[in-house]
């Protein structure tokens, strides 16, 4: 195999790091991911996975209909409940998952193709072996040091790569929280298989059913001048959640009533980095390009990336060309991609939102309107996004059977 012998650090155990590591390890390199944390564990949440990361997940041999379940369309709603546009989506290829589910399969792949995951393991530094004849280093907060051929960095949007490679920046408070909840299912929730958004002024709230209708995952929305915690994410009191949405109609006051914990997050974002790699080293997932949350596609990118990366390497090596060209390859192929990608999830906050009551009420019933005459057209502007499979349609492995996660999916 292509990549046979060639030692790979990838750092960070996210939906990107443990994508990367089976689709290397499938194509023989020898891979170690190194995981801060003491257990892959997930916040409780919900995922929408798109056509153009299902195919990913497909060719590393991981069926997203194992994973998730299938989602019929995307429901846009005012906040009092009334439907602005709903958007069927095609037969396959749309999936809501439970963020737990997804790296427990995704976890399993890795350690089937032989890629080992060790926790406990923050790295502090990283030298990227920029400078001829020396190859990357890494040092661990245990002080351990590790020399391998290749290092990929998808380590989230405080990476120690990034820093390495660009320089020390924090990121940047976007002006929008987010709380995040799963709550269990009750009579009276919607029927279909499809995530409701509904929308009011300075804040949106979307929901989803989750693991055959049992559960429904919430994220909810809302625009503040500033982050005053420190840390980027906190336990919030659900009251602060309800007192948000209060306006908003019965459906919402139903679902946030059974909000016992709730998470909420401050929404940061650094620009796409402008260089994605340097000697032996390469970022990955929301250290190359974090995003907004709102077209769903931070994870679905990250999955994009770590094949691609694992298709550019192994081509220049066969072509006897070095990893180098193999990574230059990589970021020419993905930067354009994640920079349009960002740009359409950031329009979006602008349309969520809107605040001035003749235009909201304008925008909505434009929406209305091509509901009736083409919905089609409107998902079909995003052909571009979740229509490219980059795969080609390869698989990399057979099928197989994905783990169930396992504990209470409520936070
Ligand atoms: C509210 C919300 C809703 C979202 N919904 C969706 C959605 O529906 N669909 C979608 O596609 N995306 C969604 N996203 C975006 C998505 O969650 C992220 O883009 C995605 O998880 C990024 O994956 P990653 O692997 O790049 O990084 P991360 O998931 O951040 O993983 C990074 C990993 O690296 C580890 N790490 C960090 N630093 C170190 C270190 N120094 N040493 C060792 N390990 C380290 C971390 O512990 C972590 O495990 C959403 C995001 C938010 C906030």
């Amino acid at each position: 195999m292509p990549l046979d012998g060639m030692r790979i650090a990838v750092i960070g155990a996210g939906i990107g790091g443990l994508a990367a590591a089976r689709a290397l390890a499938l194509r023989g390199a020898e891979v170690t991911v190194l995981e801060q944390a003491e257990k892959i564990r997930e916040v409780g949440a919900g995922l929408q996975i798109s056509p153009n990361g299902a195919a990913v997940l497909q060719g590393l041999g991981l069926e997203p209909s194992n994973i998730g379940m299938a989602n019929e369309a995307v429901h846009l709603l005012d906040r009092s409940g009334r439907t602005a546009i709903r958007m069927a989506l095609g037969p396959t290829g749309y999936y809501l998952c439970h963020r737990a589910d997804l790296i427990a399969a995704l976890a399993h792949g890795a350690r089937q193709a032989g890629a080992r995951i060790r926790l406990l393991q923050r790295v502090e530094r990283i030298e990227t072996g920029a400078a001829p004849d020396s190859g990357p280093e890494i040092r661990i907060a245990n002080q351990a040091r590790m020399r391998p051929d290749l290092v990929v960095g998808a380590d989230g949007l405080h990476s120690c790569l990034r820093g390495a490679i660009l320089g020390e920046a924090r990121p940047r408070f976007t002006g929008q929280v987010a709380w995040r909840a799963v709550v269990p299912s009750a009579p009276g929730d919607p029927e279909a298989a499809e995530a409701r958004l509904y929308m009011g002024p300075g804040r949106h709230l979307v929901t989803y059913p989750l693991r055959g209708g049992a559960y429904r995952n919430i994220v909810a929305v809302e625009e503040r001048r500033d982050w005053a915690p420190d840390s980027w994410s906190h336990e919030d009191d659900p009251e602060a959640l309800r007192a948000a949405f209060r306006g908003f109609c019965p459906e919402v006051q139903s679902l946030l009533d059974r909000v016992r914990r709730v998470h909420l997050w401050g929404l940061h974002r650094h620009e796409v980095a402008p260089q994605w790699t340097e000697g032996a080293t390469a970022l990955l997932g929301d250290a190359a390009h974090p995003t907004l949350p709102f077209l769903a596609q931070g994870a679905n990118l990250a999955l994009e990336d770590a094949w691609v990366l694992a298709e550019a390497l192994s081509a220049s090596v066969a072509q006897g060309q070095g990893p180098g060209a193999g990574l230059r390859h990589y970021q020419s192929q993905r930067q354009p991609r994640a920079r349009r990608a960002i740009e359409a999830a950031t329009r979006n906050a602008w349309k969520y939102h809107l605040r001035f009551p003749p235009l909201r009420l304008a925008a909505h019933s434009a929406l209305r309107i091509a509901g009736r005459v083409a919905p089609q057209r409107v998902v079909g502007q995003f052909d571009w996004l979740y229509g490219l499979d980059v795969t080609g349609g390869q698989r990399l492995s057979e099928p197989l059977p994905c783990p169930q996660s396992e504990g209470d999916l409520c936070p």
